[in-house]
């Protein structure tokens, strides 16, 4: 029954929105992550980034918007990198994921907040945080604009399923703890110990002075364990399945998906296109302000 109306709505969505081919073409062609897509991939993401669109507020900062023109390809690009996550599964997991979203807001540059936070000790530590982005229970996720633009390409950065992942995240709680809500087929024992083995081995790394495989800032809370894991799994599965190869089968198993296969398919393209060009994809260490 609902599913039949589901199908009604999107029939009367496509005739009252034509979906807008040529913008998500150059969309894609901006945006690696998702020009590495296959055809089936791209059509079904294109179509929900664009309801995205209609369904959710992306709304620039003033400042912003007397100096950038924010294009419908780049809302497509943006709407695409969020609805990437829940690409392989199905429409209503997808619409249920993020039923908490409600806006995205994106501010001209990277910004502060006062932290306060109780460490180990029961100590309260209060400090300026700058950060990439921000999300919460119910309100708006925020981005800053370089960090959005910096978004995109196979080299583990990525604000947008940074964010996203946050929101999952909080589909069943009210903070992030590293445990969104699980599909039947994962044992959350099993994702419990698979999150603790990579967390214990982040913190080993540190304590030895050493810099760990996947962005450090996964060291530093559960919830941004979760969510870097996120941007590494989509933006750089061949890092994640080196360093943690238990970690990336289980998120392919929660995911639905395999980026690697992407990543691998875009590199022989790129191969295949200029044999003299290096196809690296270096690890941006650069991504100094997140959230
Ligand atoms: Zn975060």
């Amino acid at each position: 029954m609902f599913r039949r109306l589901r199908h009604w709505q999107a029939r009367g969505f496509e005739r009252r929105h034509p979906f807008p081919h040529t913008d998500w073409a150059e969309a894609r062609s901006r945006v690696p992550l998702l020009a590495a897509l296959n055809d089936d991939d791209a059509q079904q993401l294109g179509q929900r980034a664009w309801r995205f669109l209609h369904d959710k507020r992306v709304s620039l900062h003033k400042e912003l918007a007397k100096t950038t023109s924010f294009d419908l390809p780049a809302h497509l690009a943006l709407a695409a990198q969020i609805c990437l996550l829940t690409l392989g599964w199905d429409d209503d997991d997808h619409q249920e994921a993020f039923a908490n979203v409600h806006e995205v807001q994106i501010l001209p540059d990277a910004f502060q907040r006062q932290v306060e936070e109780m460490d180990e000790f029961g100590v309260m530590h209060e400090y300026v945080d700058e950060r990439a982005g921000e999300t919460s229970f119910q309100g708006p996720v925020v981005v800053s604009f370089p960090d959005l633009m910096g978004s995109g390409d196979w080299n583990g950065f990525n604000v947008l399923i940074h964010e996203f992942a946050h929101k999952l995240d909080l589909g069943n709680a009210s903070d992030v703890d590293g445990f969104p809500p699980l599909p039947r087929e994962i044992d959350p024992h099993e994702w419990h110990h698979i999150f603790t083995t990579v967390w214990e081995d982040l913190q080993a790394h540190l304590e030895r002075g050493e810099s760990p495989p996947i962005d450090d800032y996964a060291a530093t809370h559960p919830g941004e364990c979760f969510a870097v894991c996120c941007e590494h799994f989509f933006s750089a599965p061949d890092v994640l399945i080196k360093a943690y190869p238990a970690l990336y089968a289980l998120l392919s198993r929660y995911f639905r998906q395999d980026p690697l296969l992407r990543l691998s398919h875009e590199a022989h393209a790129h191969a295949s296109l200029s044999a003299t060009e290096p196809t690296s994809h270096s690890h941006n260490s650069d991504a100094s302000s997140r959230d």
